[in-house]
């Protein structure tokens, strides 16, 4: 099946046989147990990284609603298997865990989401980090190196990480790639070598702005360690959520192709405004120096920045001066939503990494939603105008 029809099937493959047509949502905490043997061996099973048994036990070891998810996750991103989290963040984190059992250094790439470098930075998890650019990452890597961690596109800047390029130069030790800003539509990491495919699914994936989770495409040989870390650390994702992102896939491809189109047109505007400094967009003339869109993204993603002439004082003025978009953290959803990376999203990172990758005090970051293109422009001159007037 191609792409679009994957969205809408992946998943549904036993409702016949169920005699249903939506998705069956399973909210059960714990489950039955008419047979202890039988039990004790799911248990065992299940706690050890399976991702199946005859008894599901227990609510954190497995729920059938998120597992249907899973599956449909990995299969749009050509991945053996998927695991689900209650976050992003609690799925960065057992990353972080599960590699911190093969090894003590971690090798980053920035600039990575706020919260990721922030925990990668304060070496909460025990972990020892070296931050290295694409052409340091071999020089970087130690015989206790266990995870590389990049993300592209990158947030906020929207620059494009050569993935081929990361997994060549770190050899043997597996590549993470947070590709939430792409999804399986523009991009899987997996194609280009990467182990492990992380979303935050709060965004795209979800795309409604009601669901917050995490996931992570993987092997099943990572998928076991990560499940491992699930049950002990409980960061499972709700029922609820699961289901909700399994519904949201199938309008996956629509969402991010119409988003795109608006996006690239937006940029195009931006660029040409004279109250714009510099549009950060990989879909602009010059701004995909790699050529990666083409060879590693099949688009440049609907989530742009963009940096106001006036520095801080004209982005609040931008800001306030709007009526249509919403100023909010997150991006991803249907509708269109704007927010300060170095007031908000990047607020924790230490300062000198924030201007050295380019996050300055007139920054912008635009997700673009589902709008009509010329709502969302005239909301944006709106915008450039009150940046411009200092009255
Ligand atoms: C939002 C985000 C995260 C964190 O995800 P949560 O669901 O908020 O925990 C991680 N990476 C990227 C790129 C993000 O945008």
């Amino acid at each position: 099946m191609r792409p679009a029809t994957l969205a809408v099937h992946a998943g549904r493959e036993d409702f016949e046989e169920l005699g249903v047509h939506a998705a069956p949502l399973d909210l059960s905490s714990t489950y039955p147990i008419p047979d202890l043997d039988e039990g004790t061996a799911s248990l065992d099973a299940l706690a050890g990284g399976d991702e199946n048994a005859p008894n599901a036990v227990y609510s954190r070891l497995r729920n059938p609603t998120v597992a249907r998810f899973e599956q449909a996750l990995a299969l749009l991103e050509g991945t053996e298997t998927s695991v689900a989290f209650a976050s992003g963040m609690a799925a960065m984190t057992a990353c972080l865990l599960a590699a911190r059992m093969r090894g003590g250094h971690v090798v980053a790439v920035r600039p990575l989401y706020g919260g990721t470098d922030h925990l990668l930075a304060t070496g909460m998890l025990g972990l020892e980090v070296t931050w290295a650019t694409v052409d340091t990452v071999r020089e970087s890597c130690r015989d206790d190196t266990s995870l590389v961690v990049i993300e592209t596109p990158a947030n906020p800047t929207c620059e494009l990480v050569d993935i081929a390029e990361v997994v060549r130069q770190a050899g043997d030790i597996p590549v993470l790639v947070d590709s939430t800003f792409a999804t399986p539509v523009l991009q899987r990491p997996v194609e280009q070598g990467a182990a492990m495919v992380l979303h935050s699914a709060t965004k795209f994936l979800g795309g409604h702005g009601d669901v917050l989770a995490g996931v992570v495409a993987t092997s099943e040989e990572h998928a076991h360690s990560l499940r491992q870390v699930r049950i002990l650390t409980g960061g499972v994702l709700h029922p609820l959520g699961g289901y909700l992102l399994h519904r949201g896939l199938a309008t996956l491809p629509v969402r991010v192709l119409h988003a795109q189109a608006t996006t690239q047109l937006i940029a195009g505007r931006l660029a040409g405004h004279p109250a714009v400094l510099r549009t950060y967009y990989a879909g602009l003339p010059g701004g995909d120096p790699r050529g990666l869109i083409g060879r590693q993204m099949d688009g440049a993603g609907a989530v742009l920045a963009f940096d106001v002439a006036g520095g801080y004082d004209a982005a609040v003025r931008f800001l306030d001066a709007l009526q249509l978009i919403t100023v909010a953290v997150s991006l991803g959803s249907v509708d269109t939503l704007i927010q300060h990376p170095a007031g908000l999203t990047h607020r924790v990172i230490e300062q000198e990494a924030r201007t050295s990758s380019g996050i300055g005090p007139g920054m912008l970051r635009l997700s673009v939603g589902l709008e009509d293109v010329d709502d969302l422009w005239e909301d944006l001159e709106r915008g450039l105008r009150a940046a411009a007037n200092r009255d």
